[in-house]
């Protein structure tokens, strides 16, 4: 089995100086009545906007990090400067978790999963629906601001299982590989659900992007290398 580990990540981004904020595929309206237009544009252009450009702020203390992708920061905390380190958590952590949302998600949105990711839903959960209730309750219940994660676990016989995170962690930061996610900060649903947050748990799955999730499902079985290549690849853009 697999393990994953920080070590295999790769470290440069790209030769872009800055991190910059990856384009929505979609309009801001593309995703409604799920979620609204205003919702997504403030949630993208502000709250995503404003992780990047905090995060290129906080590598100005640290020039020798600033050819670093997001994930390897977010991976390698504890190699940076104290004073960049609290900076670089929070907003590497929500620049690499919102590129990851966003592609989370598209219009026109299919049923649900396939083939052998569906498989091995039901193999860990009993069924697709008995998982979404699941990845529903975790969510709904995590206390302040994070998200709700469905993850490939190669410590734990390579299972899928629902984890929630704070803030702006990343199950990867403890070497598990996500395949779903759900935002469930404030910033992301209070305008349309006002504290409604099981409501708006519910209505998320009509824009659940389920090929991307089964894409991320496939490349769990490669090699540690090719999967945190796949994954800076995906990455690369931020
Ligand atoms: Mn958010």
């Amino acid at each position: 089995m697999n393990e994953l580990t920080k070590n295999d990540l790769p470290s440069s981004k790209t030769n872009l100086k800055k991190h910059q904020l990856p384009p929505l595929t979609y309009g801001y309206e593309a995703l409604a009545p799920y979620i609204d237009e205003h919702t997504l544009f403030l949630h993208h252009d502000i709250h995503h906007g404003g992780y990047v450009e905090k995060l290129n702020k906080a590598l100005e203390k640290a020039p020798e990090y600033q050819d670093a992708s997001a994930l390897w920061l977010l991976c390698n905390l504890d190699k940076l400067p104290k004073e960049t380190m609290v900076a670089v958590h929070h907003n590497a952590g929500g620049h690499v978790n919102h590129s990851l949302f966003w592609r989370a998600m598209r219009p026109d949105a299919s049923a649900g999963p396939k083939g052998l990711f569906r498989d091995a839903i039901n193999r860990d959960f009993g069924s697709v629906e008995e998982f979404k209730l699941r990845f529903d309750e975790e969510g709904a219940n995590l206390f302040g601001s994070g998200w709700v994660w469905l993850v490939w676990a190669p410590k734990d016989d390579g299972k899928l299982e629902v984890v929630t995170t704070y803030g702006h962690d990343n199950p990867m930061m403890k070497g598990q590989f996500p395949l779903l996610l759900n935002d469930v900060w404030e910033h992301a649903y209070y305008l349309h659900y006002e504290s409604r947050r099981p409501d708006y748990l519910k209505a998320w799955w009509s824009v659940v992007d389920w090929e991307e999730a089964s894409r991320r499902f496939d490349l769990s079985s490669n090699s540690t290398e090719e999967l945190w290549e796949a994954e800076g690849g995906v990455l690369l853009v931020t």
